[in-house]
Parts: structure tokens; C-alpha cells; sequence
């Protein structure tokens, strides 16, 4: 069975590649889990996900398939992982922060309210109603810690994009409710995982410190890679060795990928011509994850 989510979302055309007329769009959606894929070469492929986001998918729409579910998860005293995959500029940050936007953030508190009776209090953060006493990371304290966390990303300079982020971010949400009827406490994390970007290191024409950079990434992300294949050939029943201790990265996301937790995985993709190697490469990546 399994409980990995896998979604494509394609972003718009960028402005740069709109007006290079080289490029053109290279995905022919069939139905909202699956369409065709043409690569450099004129070859066709097609993949299939538990949904497709197309360019004009809204920030709403991704976030209620993929995170909500997770998230009432958390408050039900599970863990969750939200990942997000893709080259620079294909549109992960931007997937991500819908979900962590502050406005949002606080919608979720609202609507998880009448499933498992949260009230937000606006002193202390300590909530009170009926039989479940919360006590909460005051939400606006914890988004002030992720805004500052999100600024302080270390940023590098490539050629793919200006500002690109050059490490992998997990935000880690822990909810912690303490039922004091049944005298216990009830606790769910959730990791938002924003990694950095998949591209290959050659083809950023990068130098020096952010070569370096850029080769621990594609070091830590071929290690998630190899976990994730390695989960999908392992039998059940049969011992099998997942390298999770390869990089700190899947050392982190071990109880994600292997535990019992639920995970959504969002492979982000741009929809140009011009960049259909990277996409393809992460389109794959999605592929392989979807078996776990
Ligand atoms: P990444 O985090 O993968 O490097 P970003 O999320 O920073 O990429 O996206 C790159 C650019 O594309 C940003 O300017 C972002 O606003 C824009 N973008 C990404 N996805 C979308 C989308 N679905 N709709 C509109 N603009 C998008
Ligand atoms: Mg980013």
C-alpha cells in the first residue's frame, strides 16, 4: 500500500522564455492525472501522477490535494511530509509558501477547528474547548521564526536563476494537544520540505564555492534518489538495505519515507522546450517515488 502522494505541477511559461523563440510548451495535458510529455527530440512520453497541476492550477487547488490531508493528519496526532522537487525556477518555493502564508496558516487553524475542536486563544497561545486542552506554539510566534528562517536561507548565485536557492529548507511543524480527559498528550509533527534545486551542477556554468555547493546538493538529492529506489525494489518481509544514513537529508526524511507517516511529494516542472531535459529528469524522479 501505498502512502506517498505524487503530483506534477507545471509553472506558466517565465517571461524569458516566452520571448525566446526557441521554446515553446511541452506538455499536452490529457486529464488531470496524466499527459503527454515531448522532449528535445520530438519523442513523446507519458506519465501518469495521483494528479496534475497545470499551469493555471491555483495555489488553493494544490494545497487542499496535496497538504490538507496531511495536515489534519498532524492534528490527529500523526506525522506528515510535504516535499517539494524540481530544478531551480520551476516553481518550488512558490508551491511551498501557499502553504506556510501566513494568511493560510491561520485558515488551517480555522478549519481543522470544528474536526477536532481547536480554539485559537489569543492569550499565550494556551486553547481551551470541551474535553481537548491545546497548547500551541502560538502560531503568529512560529511564523515569525519561519519568516526570519525563510530570509536567512543561504542564497547563492547561479546562471539558471538570480536568486536561487542553494539548500534544501524543512520547516518542521510539531501540534501537540493534550487530551486532559484521557490524562495524555496527543502529538503530530509536520515537515514541509523545500529542496534545493535538482539541476545538474555542469549545467549551471557554476564556479568554485558554488560548485561545491551545488555538487552537496546534487550529492544529497541523488542519496534521496537511492532511498527512494531502494524502498521501491525492497520485498516485503525481506530485510533490505535503505541507505538512509547517506546524507543528512534522508536522515531527516527516514520516518517520512519509510515510517508509517504520510507523505505528498510535489514535482515541479517548467513547461518549456528549452529546459524539458531537467523537467524530464524530475518527472522520473516522481515516477520512481510514486512506487514506494
Ligand atoms: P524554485 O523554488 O523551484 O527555484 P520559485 O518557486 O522561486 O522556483 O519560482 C520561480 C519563479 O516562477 C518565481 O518568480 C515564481 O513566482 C514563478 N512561479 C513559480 N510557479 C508559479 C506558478 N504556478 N504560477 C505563477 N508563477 C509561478
Ligand atoms: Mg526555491
Amino acid at each position: 500500500m501505498s502512502n506517498i502522494t505524487v503530483c506534477a505541477r507545471f509553472r506558466p511559461l517565465s517571461s524569458k522564455e516566452r520571448s525566446n523563440h526557441g521554446d515553446s510548451v511541452c506538455i499536452h495535458g490529457i486529464d488531470n492525472e496524466s499527459f503527454i510529455f515531448k522532449d528535445d527530440k520530438e519523442e513523446n512520453f507519458k506519465f501518469g501522477f495521483d494528479r496534475v497541476f497545470y499551469e493555471k492550477s491555483e495555489q488553493a487547488e494544490v494545497f487542499e490535494f496535496l497538504a490538507l490531508p496531511i495536515v489534519r493528519d498532524a492534528f490527529n496526532g500523526m506525522n506528515g511530509t510535504v516535499i517539494t522537487y524540481g530544478q531551480t525556477g520551476a516553481g518550488k518555493t512558490f508551491s511551498m509558501e501557499v502553504e506556510i502564508y501566513m494568511e493560510k496558516v491561520r485558515d488551517l487553524f480555522d478549519l481543522s477547528r470544528d474536526n477536532i475542536q481547536i480554539k485559537e486563544s489569543r492569550v499565550q497561545g494556551i486553547l481551551l474547548s470541551g474535553v481537548t486542552e491545546i497548547y500551541v506554539f502560538n502560531s503568529a510566534e512560529a511564523l515569525q521564526s519561519l519568516a526570519s528562517g525563510i530570509s536567512n536561507r543561504a542564497v547563492g548565485e547561479t546562471q539558471m536563476n538570480m536568486a536561487s536557492s542553494r539548500s534544501h529548507c524543512i520547516y518542521i511543524f510539531t501540534v501537540q494537544q493534550e487530551l486532559t480527559k484521557e490524562k495524555r498528550v496527543k502529538a503530530g509533527k509536520l515537515l514541509l520540505v523545500d529542496l534545493a534545486g535538482s539541476e545538474k551542477a555542469e549545467k549551471t556554468g557554476a564556479e568554485g564555492k558554488v560548485l561545491e555547493e551545488a555538487k552537496t546538493i546534487n550529492k544529497s538529492l541523488s542519496a534521496l534518489g537511492n532511498v527512494i529506489s531502494a524502498l521501491t525494489c525492497g520485498s516485503p518481509g525481506k530485510a533490505f538495505h535503505i541507505p538512509y544514513r547517506d546524507s543528512k537529508l534522508t536522515r531527516i526524511l527516514q520516518d517520512a519515507l519509510g515510517g508509517n507517516s504520510r507523505t505528498a511529494l510535489l514535482c515541479c516542472c517548467s513547461p518549456s522546450t528549452s529546459n524539458s531535459a531537467e523537467s524530464l529528469s524530475t518527472l522520473r524522479f516522481g515516477t520512481r517515488a510514486k512506487h514506494i
